[in-house]
């Protein structure tokens, strides 16, 4: 494994003094991921990460960032969270890598992952992990970059306005990327205008001849692009006047076929991942090859290898009290856009369709009509009988006709047993909720995971 930081580094880059050498082959702050060789950083959170110091000694850390004494190998610190920031700094400053922040109301890790995908293609990437697109899981993605790494592909994301600027400019770009604008994470604003405001934020850090891409299908387009006029912009979507755009596509229950065309040129991707959102998802990472100026058709062949993210629509045949059952599990997250996505991908499927569905968090004043709203999708996809978790899920349940609504009920343990009942051989399974609602543990314990 390749050495991330030595401690000497360490000191150097944030100030801070070394009591015994170290050098470091990753970084974590949590000592329940740490894995051996890790920089263990204790952050001031909820918890003071200083009192794990020693489970991290325990997990394997080769030494940590302190504000305190301790007995591990250090560099001593007045402040870990800057030192954090200053080592992303830094891991950003010593490499060459093309860096592309990823931002959007849906499709983030999607898009992120596709891409990460597509550009190991062309050489070494360094991503995200998970969804590591807050004031947290920015500097440790820059701090974990490694100085050989041609590509970087950073998620960002943000709940207020303000965020991400400061992301973005931590990040420094060379491209930005907008998948959409949504009513996600509204709770913090009062018009989905406000939040294509606070997404338009990510050019604050774009590089001066950077390139800012954006879905022209998205509502919001325009309102970004007269905010971003000193930068280049580039366009994915439907219309004919796009960068890239999307001529034809199908899809079927494991996959799809995405026509899009580039400057004249054809370019045809085939995927592994289903549903229609993969139409802009492909398109967007074309639209990021483009703007590399790296071979299309090379690069689309390298989204073949593209699939879904964990609690994205992963599928997994599974089975339930001994009927076969194909699990599509999408528990990771959700909001309006991204059920109604996973609704429409579910429909490409045959056989009798069971949904689990959790609520939707952070929709802000009219969230029980949002979550009634789903009705209509879950109808005309042919899902044939809905379960439901949470108190707004309650307003889906009230509006789906009585024959779909099954049981409502606030703990995994009754959904789990009332799916024993309710399934039947060949049934195609979704699960999706916000990430709170447990659902992601009843996916894993369905897959006898856990
Ligand atoms: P978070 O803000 O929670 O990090 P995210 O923006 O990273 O979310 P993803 O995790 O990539 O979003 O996707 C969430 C869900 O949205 C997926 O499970 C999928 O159903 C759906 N999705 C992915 N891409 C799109 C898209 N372009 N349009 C609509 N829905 C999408
Ligand atoms: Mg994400």
């Amino acid at each position: 494994m390749s050495v991330l930081w030595t401690s000497a580094e360490i000191a150097q880059v944030t100030g801070g003094a070394e009591t015994v050498p170290f050098e470091t082959t990753g970084l974590s702050i949590d000592t329940r991921s740490l894995v051996k060789g890790d920089l263990f950083v204790p952050l001031r959170d909820a918890r003071d990460g200083h009192d794990f110091i020693d489970a991290a000694a325990k997990a394997g850390a080769a030494g940590t960032l302190s504000e305190i004494d301790v007995d591990l190998p250090a560099v001593k610190v007045e402040d870990t969270m800057q030192a954090l920031r200053a080592l992303g700094r830094a891991g950003r400053d010593r490499s060459n890598a093309h860096r592309i922040a990823v931002t959007g109301s849906v499709g983030k890790t999607s898009v992120k992952d596709a891409l990460a995908v597509m550009l190991a293609a062309f050489g070494d990437t360094h991503k995200s992990a998970r969804s590591f697109n807050n004031h947290l899981g920015v500097p440790i993605t820059l701090a974990t970059l490694l100085p050989n790494a041609e590509f970087a592909v950073f998620e960002t994301g943000m709940n207020h306005a303000g965020e991400l600027t400061d992301l973005s400019k931590q990040v420094a770009p060379k491209i930005a990327l907008i998948t959409n604008v949504a009513g996600a994470h509204q709770a913090n604003f009062d018009s989905i205008e406000a939040i294509a405001d606070a997404k338009a934020e990510i050019r604050h850090g774009l590089a001066d001849d950077g390139v800012l891409i954006l879905n022209a299908d998205n509502d919001y387009t325009s309102r970004i692009r007269d905010q971003a006029t000193e930068h280049r912009i580039m366009t994915f979507g439907t219309g004919n006047d796009c960068d890239v755009t999307i001529v034809a596509s199908n899809h079927h229950a494991s996959g799809g076929n995405v026509r899009l065309r580039v400057e004249g040129q054809q370019i045809d991707v085939t995927l592994a991942v289903s549903g229609q959102h993969w139409d802009h998802n492909a398109a967007a990472c074309i639209a990021v090859a483009h703007a590399l100026d790296l071979d299309l058709r090379k690069a689309a062949r390298a989204l073949r290898d593209v699939h879904a993210s964990d609690g994205r629509g992963d599928t997994h045949e599974i089975s339930i009290g001994g009927k076969s059952v194909t699990l599509i599990d999408e528990s990771y997250n959700a909001n309006p856009t991204s059920m109604r996505a996973a609704i429409s991908a579910a429909a490409l499927r045959s056989g009798r369709k069971i949904a689990v569905l959790g609520d939707m968090y952070e929709l802000g004043p009219d969230e029980l009509a949002q979550h009634a709203a789903l009705s209509d999708p879950l109808e005309a996809a042919g899902f044939a009988r809905v379960l439901t978790v949470g108190e707004c899920m309650r307003a889906l349940r009230g509006a789906l006709p009585q024959a779909m609504r099954a049981l409502q009920a606030d703990t995994i343990d009754l959904i789990a047993e009332s799916l024993h009942d309710e399934v039947q051989d060949g049934d195609v399974l979704l699960i999706k909720g916000s990430n709170a609602t447990g659902l992601g543990r009843l996916a894993t314990r369905l897959k006898g995971e856990g």
